[in-house]
């Protein structure tokens, strides 16, 4: 990506920001605390989900069969089924159907996959009027914009830009206001619609293969109507919507809700078996429209492949088959909750997932303008009903990008200088952030001169210009005595040591913050334990983060050579970069042999995760006695589970810890350093300042600490070793 891309980068998400951002980020906000609220409340919610997924993946692996069966139970109940190669051939067999009615009038309940294909505007083009009749989709339509949610289309648009939209496209008698009016308004006139309609059009959430049933989930009961009232119903689906029978459907049901909006359940959820068990409305006839005698209904199931039967044979992308587009990932996402899917997304698809579904239908360099807006900060991870690794999917089409990259002269010249395995050609702001390690390394052997370097004037305009970091962010210090050229002087153990702990060197203890180091050996000594530390290991975080896997790959590989002796001795090996340890105990699982992966996982801790209970045993301080702290933690320390063993050493300690309350901090790694992502990043983190500010404040992740000091123009925070060494030293003296 050259200085003038980025910057047009920069340019579109500052753009989306001013007009979307406002109503995109209450909306979401507001769905995404629904969720918590709702999932939290369910004491099934885990089950459900395990339930879910082993579904999916049942449901894709039998993918052939439940067509073959949906087909001939379709076909059965008198209607007509099309398995569709692309979205040209399904547009085609619904042209058709409208055709032989000789219609001309369509309502459409929303549908992504008719999205995906452009079924609206192909009918349009071919002469039909084409209602929208959910309301999102409507407002959408109106507007000629494209959906920026996949659950809720038009949420960018606040009611004063609906309204005036409506007022401008139908000039009632009264100008319209108010939500009820203008929801009454929508509901009359596509009332009027649905009756006159030749053609109903509705997508399915999922279809039971066994019965040849529809199963619609709405909150506007719109869907069961476009399919109910017209005399032809054509239902398009994904063949990854099938699901064996309704034995299948009860915990979809349970999730789809809850993780969408909230919800405990979505006000309509209708179960069609067309044509036999839903005979035509007539409106001739309104003292008896429904007549289980008419038997002139129709319908047709269109079966779309577009390309997912490639997706089920691609390991990576296999996964997002099992999407049931819930819309629980782009809410939990803090850079989707400021610029929603007009900046992260594709047409149609959008947020994290949305790089699968595109990449999978289009390949991965049509994700180009937002796949890089997935951080991997996990969030989305444990919010996805059918668990789907979401950062996973997203690193491989970033990785499958770098190497479809074609290299010009100075990638020839460059290519031979670097340590990455990678293919010539890779962005040179994704090589300088996933080499960070050598970065680190000769700048530190440098320092001081390194740091005087790079404060003097005009070399923040070059590393923007060259490397693309943003010319507003402060650089981390380099330390002038690493951790491990400390340690050199510092072996001595407590005599009474029985146990050997061996700390992890992550790259940014030893380069840029030794202090945590430092006090981690002094509590575990002060603990009674014997203290062995690591050699300097880059984990494949970095290069992993930039969708170099094949580095990160050999990184994996060497840290699970320096790791074999200790974890073969059973004595743990204590981390205390939070992001380094979730790697362990996720990514890694991808990319080292199953067994190797198990045993870093078991053999890992962080360190306030080991030393946690050993303060327990020991503290009687009372609760409140050494004051408040805030405590924020890093997103995939969340993620993986580990952040509560450091507010029960806090407040052992005698502190009243609080947590911060965002997804992510918004610095996520080297993300809030590029220069095209500075002011969303900055955005990201406005949620995270007013909790920060004027307070003490803890911080685990090296890159929340570079944030946390750019939020409040203060002191970086110290990581939570630090302060729980002081606490618990004053309290053994
Ligand atoms: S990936 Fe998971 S959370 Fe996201 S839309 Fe699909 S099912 Fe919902």
């Amino acid at each position: 990506m050259t200085e003038e891309s980025r910057g047009q980068t920069a340019a579109h998400i500052r753009d989306v920001m001013t007009t979307d951002g406002a109503a995109v980020n209450e909306q979401i906000r507001n769905l995404n605390a629904n969720r918590y609220e709702s999932v939290a409340a369910f004491d099934d919610y885990e089950t459900c989900r395990e339930r879910a997924r082993e579904i999916k993946e049942r449901a894709i692996e039998n993918l052939p069969t439940l067509i073959e069966t949906v087909t001939e139970q379709v076909e059965a109940n008198g209607g007509h089924v099309h398995v569709a190669t692309d979205g040209a051939a399904a547009n085609r067999y619904v042209q058709d159907v409208l055709d032989e009615q000789a219609g001309e009038t369509v309502v459409k309940s929303k549908s992504m996959t008719t999205e995906e294909i452009g079924l609206r505007e192909h009918l349009a083009e071919a002469g039909a009027d084409v209602f929208e009749t959910d309301l999102g989709e409507f407002v959408i339509q109106l507007a000629e914009e494209s959906p920026s949610h996949i659950v809720g289309p038009s949420l960018h648009k606040s009611r004063e830009e609906i309204a005036t939209l409506f007022n401008e496209q139908f000039d009632p008698d009264s100008p319209l206001e108010t939500p009820a009016e203008l929801t009454a308004f929508a509901r009359e006139y596509l009332g009027e619609r649905m009756k006159e309609a030749d053609l109903g059009i509705t997508g399915a959430n999922f279809v039971l293969a066994e019965s040849g049933s529809v199963v619609l989930v709405t909150n506007e009961g719109n869907a069961r109507k476009s399919a109910v009232v017209p005399d032809t119903h054509v239902a398009v689906a994904g063949i990854e919507k099938l699901i064996p029978s309704i034995e299948e459907l009860h915990p979809f049901l349970e999730l789809i809700a809850r993780s969408a909006t909230g919800q405990d359940i979505a006000q309509y959820v209708s179960l069609l078996t067309p044509p036999v068990e839903s005979p035509t409305l007539d409106f001739d006839r309104p003292d008896q429209p429904i007549d289980a005698t008419d038997d002139d209904r129709e319908f047709h199931l269109v079966l779309l492949d577009n390309g997912r039967t490639a997706m089920r044979e691609d390991p990576h992308l296999r996964e997002t088959l099992y999407c049931i587009r819930c819309g629980a990932c782009l809410n939990s996402c803090a850079n989707f909750q400021q610029v929603g899917g007009h900046a992260f997304g594709g047409d149609t698809y959008t947020g994290g997932i949305g790089t699968g579904w595109v990449a999978g239908l289009d390949g991965p360099d049509a994700t180009a303008a937002f796949n890089d807006l997935c951080t991997s900060c996990s969030r989305c991870v444990p919010n996805c009903p059918v668990k789907i690794d979401i950062p996973w999917i997203n690193t491989v089409v970033r990785d499958r990008r770098n190497n479809g990259n074609t290299p010009d002269a100075v990638d020839h010249l460059i290519d031979p200088l670097v340590p990455d395995q990678e293919s010539t050609g890779l962005d040179r702001q994704k090589r300088f952030f996933g080499n960070i390690d050598t970065v680190l390394r000769l700048g530190s052997a440098l320092a001081p001169v390194s740091n005087w370097a790079l404060s003097l004037p005009g070399v923040d305009r070059l590393l923007e210009s060259t490397v693309g970091i943003d010319r507003r962010r402060s650089l981390p210090q380099l330390a002038t005595e690493t951790f491990r050229s400390w340690w050199a002087d510092h072996h001595e153990d407590p005599d009474s040591a029985d146990t050997t702990v061996h700390l992890f060197v992550d790259l940014y203890t030893n380069y840029l913050y030794p202090e945590r180091g430092k006090a981690a050996v002094r509590l575990l000594r002060e603990l009674d334990l014997s203290v062995e530390v690591t050699p300097v290991l880059p984990s494949g975080r970095a290069p992993l983060s930039q969708g170099m896997i094949t580095t990160a790959t050999e990184q994996a590989n060497e840290v699970a050579e320096a790791l074999e002796s200790p974890i073969a001795a059973d004595e743990p090996v204590l981390v205390i970069e939070p992001s380094d340890l979730a790697l362990f105990r996720s990514e890694y699982s991808k990319l080292l042999p199953t067994e190797t992966a198990a045993k870093i996982d078991a053999g890992t801790a962080g360190i306030l995760e080991y030393v946690s209970p050993l303060i327990k045993s020991h503290t009687e301080i009372e609760s409140g006695a050494s004051g408040e702290i805030v405590f924020h933690s890093n997103c995939q320390q969340r993620t993986a589970g580990f952040e509560e063993p450091t507010v029960e050493a806090l407040e052992a300690l005698g502190y009243d810890v609080r947590t911060t309350d965002v997804e992510c901090c918004g610095m996520a790694g080297s993300f809030g350093y590029k220069s095209q992502y500075y002011e969303l990043s900055m955005a990201v983190g406005d949620d995270l300042e007013p909790q920060v500010a004027d307070t003490d404040v803890l911080a685990s992740g090296t890159s929340c600490v570079a944030q946390i000091g750019s939020l409040t123009d203060g002191d970086e925070p110290p990581h939570p070793v630090e302060l729980v060494e002081r606490a618990w030293a004053e309290h053994r003296s």
